[in-house]
């Protein structure tokens, strides 16, 4: 008995959503098949389920074969539908990161290999910061297996010392996973490589080696090599990943088998550069994090699980250096800097002194500045100053909490759209809005729609070629002509509006009739909505300034608008006619010119005449010495990276102080 259906499960099924499915296969009697292009994989192993590389929006089968198959099909198949029915909000945030998070990251594995110079090494920029410290060197020697073959009465023998050390492992994991000190993004990667080691892939391909008469070690390592090597091929930078949780799963295995504790990270000096040719995200997981200076490590990219784990704990980190890394290993002292990618061994004492001073004052700046995380700042007649965050991802949420930030002053939808190798449903958006609303409620999240245009095509629109895609076919150009996608977008945003403050802002607008040509698809949505009988509420809408257009009919605009949002990047790059990325014209590129600053305060004067709100989400906002400026201006919210929050808020109460 069989079924097909798409699936509308987020990412696909990849490592959570994929044990989620298994547990739910594993509850029926029945044999239960996914068919994938003609390819069926047993619906009871994750890593079987992960290696079909099921992607949202794609038509899988699925196939049962029991007493129970028609309870099977229609729970398999519900799943696949509607996969968050039936889950609570905390099954869901233990997925890692929501598993976007690692492919929200750059690309991995791009940078050049060659070394600088004697002793200057390049690999992947993984995680940000400036480190120098003492080398700890972790290379553990490799596990050989025994290389011999067992005689025929041994094997079952051999196959209960497997299955015990196998237990062990999980009992260990289960215990690391039960412990409160580790932070939700952690506990999601050690459940993803508990799901390895408990599924039958690994174990049963393990097992059918011990049968076949290879030693317990031996059979591990073979069997996470072959699975690995499976997970390295398919065509998916987050697939490719888990190879590494897969040798670091056999590796666990392998140790408790020989008896032989892991080389621990426990010892680590205070402030020491951990560098190793690979480390398993469970060993890094379970590391005295607050203690390492920085990571150099010769496997992982910017998608890896270390990357993940050593950018949310704010590690420094060079990843992917392959063989290089070798000569690290006699390094006494290493400088490394994670925002290029570099790593220099035993630095000079030029070095030194230019690394140390460069860690010594973002720490400085870092602790003076914690202290305005929950100011709310406010000016001496009484008007507060809305500091939020300009963010592109559910991931970013956090981050931007942990500085203070009042809300979202931006939130980039490209993202959502470029992650994909499709259109992101209606659903997906809409889950996504209302876990941005819902984090920052009673703030507000302002939500841009697409922003997209011919310089980043994306799949499933197809853009034309043009001479000049900055003054082309993007932004709300391109959403007013394809409204089957900007209504989608619409739709989902009205849903999320339910679930806290959420207010839609239009980019590259030119014209008035661009706001109203988008009211009247924003009532379009709302009448199908009501019909529909689907919860939605309103929002406001308002509108970025970023064009000179905008600028010149900002009178006219604000009466027609709930709120303005001053799009530096773009406005600049207009106003002064240099493009924003080329560095011949970087000079003009300047918003502190006297022609910028204009059309700002144009706009400013205009807002605050029509009495609407004014903000500014462009790069400029984040700058300490133009903020007194721009509030003096009237603007009354400022919206930047998480990392500028509280040395922005700082300065407004700097300004209030003054008076
Ligand atoms: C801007 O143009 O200032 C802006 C915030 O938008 P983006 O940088 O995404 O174009
Ligand atoms: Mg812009």
């Amino acid at each position: 008995m069989e079924r097909s259906t798409i699936v509308r499960v987020h990412e696909g099924l990849h490592a959570r959503p994929a044990t989620r499915f298994v547990k739910l296969a594993k509850g029926f009697e029945s044999d239960v098949e996914l068919v994938k292009d003609g390819k069926a994989v047993s619906a009871k192993s994750s890593v079987k389920l992960m290696l079909l590389a099921v992607k949202e929006n794609q038509e899988v089968t699925v196939r049962a074969n029991g007493a129970d198959a028609i309870e099977a099909l229609e729970a398999l198949i519900g799943y696949l539908e509607n996969p968050r029915a039936g889950l609570d909000d905390e099954a869901e945030a233990q997925s890692p990161a929501n598993d976007a998070g690692q492919e929200a990251a750059p690309a991995p594995g791009s940078a050049p290999a060659a070394p600088d110079g004697a002793n200057r090494l390049r690999g992947v920029a993984a995680s940000e910061g400036f480190a120098i410290g003492p080398a700890f060197a972790h290379f553990p020697p490799d596990i050989a297996g025994q290389g011999r073959m067992l005689q025929a009465e041994e094997i079952e023998g051999e196959i209960d010392r497997f299955r015990m050390a196998v237990g062990a492992v999980q009992a260990r994991m289960d215990h690391a996973l039960a412990q409160d000190s580790l932070s939700a993004g952690d506990r999601g990667i050690v459940a993803a490589l508990r799901d390895i080691a408990a599924d039958d892939s690994l174990t049963g391909e393990a097992e059918g080696l011990i049968k076949g008469g290879n030693d317990a070690v031996s059979a591990v390592i073979t069997a996470a090599s072959t699975i690995a090597a499976e997970f390295s091929a398919v065509d998916d930078h987050y697939l490719n990943a888990r190879a590494d949780d897969v040798h670091a799963v056999g590796r666990q295995i392998c140790l408790v088998l020989l008896g032989q504790d892991d080389f621990s990270l426990e010892n680590i000096p205070e402030g020491a550069i951990l560098i190793a040719d690979n480390i398993g995200a469970w060993d890094l997981a379970r590391a005295p994090l607050k203690r390492i200076g920085g990571v150099v490590c010769g496997h992982g990219g910017a998608t890896s699980h270390i990357a993940i784990i050593a950018r949310s704990h704010g590690i420094p980190a060079v990843l992917g250096l392959g063989g290089q890394v070798n000569a690290l290993r006699t390094a006494q002292d290493v400088a490394l800097d994670g925002n290029a990618g570099h790593v220099i061994i035993d630095p000079d004492e030029a070095t030194r002194a230019d690394f140390a001073g460069r860690v010594e004052a973002a720490a400085k700046e870092r602790a003076g500045l914690t202290i305005f995380k929950t100011v709310t700042p406010k000016l001496a007649d009484g008007r507060i100053i809305e500091v939020a965050a300009n963010i592109g991802s559910l991931e970013e949420i956090e981050a931007a909490l942990e500085a203070g930030a009042m809300g979202i002053g931006l939130f980039r939808t490209e993202l959502l759209f470029m992650r994909h190798m499709h259109l992101p449903s209606e659903d997906m958006q809409a889950e996504t809005y209302t876990a941005l609303a819902k984090a920052f409620a009673p703030y507000p999240v302002i939500v841009r729609t697409l922003d997209i245009g011919g310089d980043k095509p994306i799949a499933g629109i197809e853009f034309p070629d043009e001479e000049n895609p900055f003054l082309g076919w993007r932004g709300i150009r391109m959403c007013l002509d394809r409204p089957d996608i900007f209504k989608r977008q619409l739709r989902a945003l009205l849903r999320a509006a339910v679930h806290g403050n959420i207010k839609v802002m239009l980019p590259m607008v030119s014209d008035i009739s661009e706001v109203r040509q988008t009211r009247v698809l924003v009532d379009e949505c709302t009448a199908e909505l009501k019909a529909e009988g689907v919860p939605h509420a309103s929002f406001d809408l308002g509108v970025m300034i970023e064009t000179p257009a905008a600028v010149l009919i900002a009178a006219a605009l604000a009466k027609e608008v709930a709120f303005f949002s001053i799009g530096t990047n773009d406005l600049t790059q207009y106003i002064m006619a240099a493009d924003r990325l080329n560095p011949t014209v970087a000079k003009l590129n300047d918003v502190t010119n006297p022609a910028v600053m204009s059309a700002i305060e144009m706009t400013a004067k205009a807002g605050v005449a029509a009495g609407i709100m004014v903000g500014m989400c462009g790069e400029a906002a984040g700058r300490p010495d133009l903020i007194a400026t721009f509030v003096k201006m009237g603007l009354t919210e400022l919206s930047m990276s998480p990392a500028s929050i509280q040395r922005a808020k700082k300065a407004i109460m700097a300004m209030a102080a003054e008076g």
